[in-house]
């Protein structure tokens, strides 16, 4: 079903308030890769506002390593989350990690992330494959493009057609940078399905120095928007701080983007 065979159309996603993810349109989403605060979340709102970026992505139910990380606000966080962005016109991508949370959930988001480390909770997408709100597939750790479809295709033949994936980077031998964004994926994805494919530089490189230069390149490759780590004080970030834009990175990186989005 998630294949161009079976449907030739791109698919393009309509979130409401004029946001579309898509062909025809180059999307943007930034924000902490946790949110933090009341506070930090309006500055975080101010920035996307004045750079006209209508989605805001920002964990609430972190997936960490360890367990000693900071593991997000939860649903109180979620709550104020959803409230603030309305306020600002900006739509909300969130990470939900199992299935209990998807009722709880779904009233606050906008659209569904699903992390790279439950893209094979088939549970968790049985249940997404039941809901009326976008969802966004991140590629597993160590998933293969095949596996990446397939987990599409769980949510897809349950009822949801509303779909986005995303390449983050793959485990590989190489450890110069946190992952390997996998570019491949995108012209392969692009051909071989109609859903949206979104790129994830801050996780696919974890350097925040690198992370426009592969942003720009997986427009490059044929990318329907690119998804990326932004805060107010990256250094002091609650997770992943390395990979996380400056607002002065992040304005520079959306005025790129958006030039090489005009090239294809
Ligand atoms: C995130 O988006 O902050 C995240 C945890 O991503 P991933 O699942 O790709 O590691
Ligand atoms: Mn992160």
């Amino acid at each position: 079903l998630v294949s161009r065979k079976w449907r030739v159309r791109p698919t393009v996603l309509d979130l409401g308030d004029g946001v579309r993810i898509g062909e025809g349109s180059l999307t943007l989403a930034a924000g902490p890769c946790s949110i933090e605060s009341e506070a930090q979340m309006e500055l975080i709102m101010r920035h996307l506002v004045e750079n006209d970026v209508r989605i805001m992505r920002g964990g609430v139910f972190k997936p960490r390593s360890s367990p000693y990380s900071f593991r997000g606000l939860g649903m109180d966080g979620l709550k104020l989350f959803h409230q603030m962005a309305r306020a600002h016109g900006i739509k909300i991508v969130t990470e939900v990690m199992q299935v209990s949370q998807v009722e709880e959930m779904h009233d606050y988001v906008d659209v569904f992330q699903v992390g790279a480390r439950n893209t094979q909770n088939f549970n968790l997408l049985d249940a997404l494959g039941g809901v009326d709100k976008p969802v966004m597939i991140k590629r597993g750790i160590s998933g293969t493009i095949e596996e990446l479809l397939s987990s599409a295709e769980y949510v897809f033949s349950g009822g949801n057609e509303k779909l986005i994936l995303c390449e983050r980077g793959i485990r590989t031998f190489e450890t110069a940078s946190r992952n390997t964004l996998d570019l491949n994926a995108v012209p392969i994805l692009k051909e071989k399905t109609h859903l949206p494919v979104i790129v994830d530089p801050s996780h696919g490189i974890g350097i925040r120095e690198y992370v426009p230069a592969m942003a720009l390149a997986g427009v490059m490759a044929g990318a329907d928007g690119i998804i990326y780590e932004a805060h107010e004080k990256p250094e002091e970030a609650a997770s992943d701080g390395a990979q996380t834009l400056s607002f002065p990175e992040s304005a520079r990186l959306i005025r790129n983007l958006r030039k090489v989005y005009q090239l294809r």
